[in-house]
């Protein structure tokens, strides 16, 4: 844009087109958060720089669940009161905050990073399976719940996940049908994750 008619200076440009980057932010969005961080206090606005950048320096994956973590393993990994029989296989990180926000399930997690997708190019070497199949290989686990989104990618990657892991004997079992088709975890509510965990089924 020709320099004269360019209406906001070009640091507050900046800041709106790498907010307008964001899930779900819009350009109308980037600009009233833009605006709102020019006049909040200078240590608050450092704060929030530094909070990102903290998640990039601090933050890796948990070497035995692939959860996102400032220790490894993570938390959930290290705590003694958790039912080690069981492993939940859930798709992204979010998913174990939803799950975990439910109080209902105690065991274990496993994180794919993702679900096959042929049409985005995502295979089966692309997301965490491999990890998965060395941890149960004789290890103490006797339960796998595949929680993988109920949209198409998700239930593909649970069929693929069924047919490795069944020879290994274990008991696998899916989140019950209470989660309308399309699902992702993350969004779904408390109640009908609740019920998807304690009502599921025999994969
Ligand atoms: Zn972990």
């Amino acid at each position: 844009m020709n320099e004269e008619l360019r209406p906001t200076a070009e640091p507050i440009d900046k800041l709106i087109q790498e907010l307008n980057k964001l899930p779900g932010i819009g350009p109308k969005s980037a600009q009233r958060l833009a605006y709102h961080l020019l006049r909040t206090a200078e240590e608050q606005a450092k704060l929030l720089a530094e909070a990102i950048l903290s998640i990039k320096q601090k933050i890796r994956l948990c070497s035995v669940c692939f959860n996102v973590t400032d220790a490894d393993p993570c938390s959930i990994c290290r705590r003694d009161q958790r039912d080690r029989s069981k492993i939940c296989i859930v798709e992204q990180p979010q998913d174990i905050l939803a799950l975990e926000h439910t109080r209902v399930y105690n065991g274990l997690y496993h994180v794919l990073h993702g679900a096959i997708s042929p049409t985005e190019g995502v295979g089966t070497d692309d997301i965490r399976i491999k990890e998965l199949l060395e941890r149960l290989q004789g290890s103490s686990v006797d339960e796998v719940i595949l929680a993988t989104n109920t949209n198409l990618e998700g239930e593909q990657t649970a069929m693929y996940l069924n047919k490795l892991i069944s020879p290994l004997g274990i008991r696998i079992t899916r989140l019950a049908r209470g989660l309308p088709f399309g699902t992702e975890l993350e969004y779904a509510d408390d109640v009908t994750l609740t019920r998807a965990i304690e009502g599921r089924q025999e994969f």
